[in-house]
């Protein structure tokens, strides 16, 4: 607060303009009148000239306080109209027109009439003195003294006056938030004490481009004459002289950093943090006087204090409430707008003009973006898609503009558009990507997957709003990605459904409920077994059954497969030992491995010690995988299937058929077998064309060398259209259906007799 000064606290008020000392002469004798004019004519007090006003009665000087205001000093005869007219009248004064800061000096022709002592002081007379005692310079410093005590004592009532009124004024600022509601607060109040209407602009200089170097003045708030100028860059403006004026007045006031008053504009200087000064500049109707000045300069002191504090409450609003990376609403914010506009009825029973659609966009493959090119890129293509949605989703209108559109960033690579449906439509969504971004001097292309959910059929909080928001957006991933999907209801209990279902699942595998069964693999040569596949069961503890179709996308899903998968290629190797043990020494062992675990970073680790820690022989062993995991990245696959087959295990195709293989593809692929998918054998009783699907396969493996086996025969005819066509293995229910590891020995053993027999 110290170093808050007016610059030149002579210039806030010229002399010559100042307003002169008003004095009252009341006496019935006119000479009285001209002799006091000729004692005090064109003499100086404080620095201001003196006026006269002229009462000859008691009456007539009564009528004439009653209407004029700012006298300083009366000076009054004692006996007028009546003996104790002065003194009558000087009651009145006081009591009646309420007037105590007038100062009164009483004067008298004859001593006699002298008043007593207890009206001098009970009036508050500043003197009394006979006419004749009054020399010219008796006058003059009488009425000197009188003029000092009047200005002091109006000087105190200004400063109360003045302090009620910063107090009053700074109490309203602090219950104001935000530095544009304060800035507002603050012009006002500053016209207020100076008794004149809001005008005028308050601005600050913006930070720059981030060098350290500062940007233009700008207007934080602005009312009255100069309202338009709010949002606006002063130095922009130039050719408006009424802006020439007070941007010059700014620039000046922040050079000076100090308040002035010069050219008919008051500003205001309010030092800030980190450099940031605010200045206001206000156009003056007059001059203003000490007193003004010295409240204006308490109040800028109290206004820096509440600035600062509601700069760092803005600061604190915005890192709590802001993305710090693109400056976006964050999370918490969106569910305070998303709440919002549910309460302002975007909910069931909405307004159906304003169908609010809150919609997730999610930048696809993200990731794999950031770890290629780095985090720096990641960010900026971050910012470079927050500008993008918030300049071109309504061309136009920045989104706080924009009426009831909200952009944030609500996680990592999820942004998040608030907005009536017909601003918030997936087509004009993904319309913004189809550009590139410019980023580093490279273009790049991106894509988005959206989740939307239509307000309208939302109820809940904004929480769940954004919830459901994800779910949807996880449908649309699921489905293709740079699609959209919007949320509904079953999508809800469905989700709800997989959480309670992973969870049991989790604890389920710790209680091992989990447990293989075995599915004979027949060679349709001998009709003879010779390996098995494993095959997960789940068992919960009311003894219900849930089918693997069911449970084990949850265990993908969740990540669960990785731990669940290990287990099961242990127990499976295990499970071949026995079976060697046993005397199936060319037994072989199918074990299914899913794409989450494939891809897992330490699969081949897992695959290396499960092996050696069972000592399964890896030859009597095959990982099937599906076609649609054989067909996804394939380079990264086709560098890892490599690695795998080096531990000597071997590698099926499972459900083959489903998919769009390629050929060369196959080749790179190193598999050793296909499986002909259960749908075509199927098929295969149908009709010549049914079995079209299942006889180029059989052609395809003949032709790369591969190995082939049909899944899912269910009876004899199937078999034997199997075996025309040349497909030399086959699995299904005909043969056996999937076994505990104690069934599967007995049925080895019963085929064996079957066999001999
Ligand atoms: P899959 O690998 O294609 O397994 C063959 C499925 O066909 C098994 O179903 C089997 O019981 C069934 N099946 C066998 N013969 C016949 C038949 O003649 N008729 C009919 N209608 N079905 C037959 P299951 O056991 O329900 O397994 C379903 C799927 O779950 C498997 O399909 C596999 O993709 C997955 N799965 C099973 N165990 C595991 C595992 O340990 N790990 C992984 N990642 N996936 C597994
Ligand atoms: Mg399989
Ligand atoms: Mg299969």
């Amino acid at each position: 607060m110290d170093d808050l000064v007016f610059a030149d606290e002579v210039a806030i008020a010229p002399v010559t303009t100042r307003p002169p000392w008003r004095i009252l002469v009341v006496d019935d004798d006119a000479d009285v009148h001209s002799t006091t004019l000729f004692a005090l004519a064109d003499v100086d007090m404080q620095g201001r000239p003196l006026a006269f006003l002229h009462a000859y009665s008691a009456a007539e000087a009564f009528a004439v306080l009653g209407r004029e205001r700012d006298i300083a000093v009366i000076l009054l005869d004692v006996v007028m109209e009546r003996a104790d007219a002065g003194l009558q009248l000087v009651r009145r004064i006081r009591n009646e027109l309420d007037l105590h800061d007038v100062r009164i000096i009483l004067r008298t022709g004859q001593p006699g009439y002298a008043p007593e002592m207890e009206a001098i002081r009970g009036y508050d007379i500043n003197d009394y003195r006979t006419k004749s005692e009054l020399t010219r310079t008796k006058l003059y410093t009488t009425v000197a003294a009188a003029i000092r005590s009047y200005e002091q004592l109006c000087a105190l009532e200004a400063n109360r006056v003045g302090m009620e009124r910063i107090v009053a004024a700074c109490a309203q600022l602090m219950a104001l938030h935000g530095v544009r509601d304060v800035a507002y607060g603050i012009l006002a109040q500053a016209g207020k004490l100076i008794g004149q209407p809001a005008d005028g602009v308050l601005c600050t200089r913006e930070f720059g481009d981030g060098t350290g170097a500062f940007g233009p003045l700008g207007v934080v708030a602005a009312c009255g004459a100069s309202r338009d100028l709010e949002g606006c860059e002063l130095g922009a403006l130039y050719d408006d002289p009424h802006v020439t004026r007070l941007a010059q007045a700014a620039e000046r006031t922040l050079a000076r950093r100090a308040c002035t008053a010069d050219d008919g504009i008051l500003t205001l200087f309010f030092p800030g943090k980190a450099g940031r000064d605010f200045v206001a500049c206000m156009p003056l109707e007059r001059t203003i006087s000490d007193v003004e000045t010295r409240l204006l300069k308490v109040f800028c002191g109290m206004v820096a204090v509440s600035l600062d504090n509601c700069e760092l409450v803005t600061d604190l609003h915005q890192s709590a409430f802001h993305d710090p990376l693109t400056g976006l609403p964050n999370r918490t914010r969106m569910v305070e707008l998303i709440d919002a506009a549910l309460a302002a009825g975007a909910g069931p029973d909405h307004n159906p003009d304003q169908d609010a659609v809150l919609a997730l966009v999610d930048i696809d493959h993200f990731a794999e973006t950031n770890d290629a090119l780095g985090h720096r890129f990641g960010d900026l293509l971050l910012a470079a898609v927050a500008r993008r949605l918030c300049t071109r989703l309504v061309p136009g209108l920045a989104p706080g503009l924009a009426p009831s559109l909200h952009i944030g960033r609500i996680g990592g690579d999820i942004f998040c558009v608030l907005g009536i449906a017909e601003l918030v439509q997936p087509a004009a969504l993904q319309t913004l990507f189809l550009d590139a971004f410019h980023i580093d001097g490279q273009d790049v292309q991106v894509s988005s997957t959206l989740g939307l959910v239509r307000l309208a059929e939302h109820d809940g909080s904004g929480a769940d709003a954004l919830k459901d928001g994800d779910i949807a957006l996880k449908r649309a991933k699921l489905q293709q990605r740079a699609g959209h999907c919007y949320f509904s209801r079953g999508m809800g209990v469905e989700i709800r459904e997989r959480v309670r279902m992973m969870h049991a699942l989790r604890s389920g595998f710790r209680r091992g409920e989990l447990f293989l069964d075995y599915q004979p693999q027949i060679d349709l040569a001998t009709n003879r077994a010779f390996g098995a596949e494993a095959l997960l069961r789940w068992r919960q503890q009311d003894g219900q059954l849930v089918p693997p179709d069911r449970f084990i996308p949850i265990a993908e899903y969740s990540g669960l497969i990785v731990e669940i998968g290990e287990w099961v290629l242990r127990q499976a190797c295990t499970e071949l030992l026995r079976l060697r043990a046993a005397g199936y020494t060319a037994f072989t062992m199918s074990v299914n491995v899913s794409q989450v675990q494939l891809r897992h970073p330490h699969f081949l680790d897992m695959l290396r010690r499960a092996l050696d820690d069972t000592g399964a022989p890896p030859e009597f062993i095959e990982l099937e995988i599906t076609e649609s995991m054989a067909m996804e990245e394939p380079a990264a696959l086709v560098e890892k299937l490599a690695h795998v087959k080096r531990t000597g295990v071997s590698i099926a195709i499972d459900d083959f058929g489903t998919g769009f293989s390629s050929l060369s593809h196959l080749q790179r692929l190193q598999v050793d077998r296909l499986k002909i998918d259960r749908t075509f054998v199927t098929e295969i009783t149908g009709s010549a064309r049914g079995s079209s699907i299942a006889q180029m396969v059989v052609q395809l493996g003949r032709n790369l060398g591969l190995s082939v086996i049909a899944e899912g025969v269910e009876d004899e005819r199937q078999a034997q259209i199997l075996r025309q066509l040349g497909c030399p293995l086959a699995q299904g229910y005909l043969y056996s259906r999937p076994l505990s590891p104690e069934a599967l020995l007995v049925w080895l053993a019963g085929e064996t007799v079957t066999q001999a027999a």
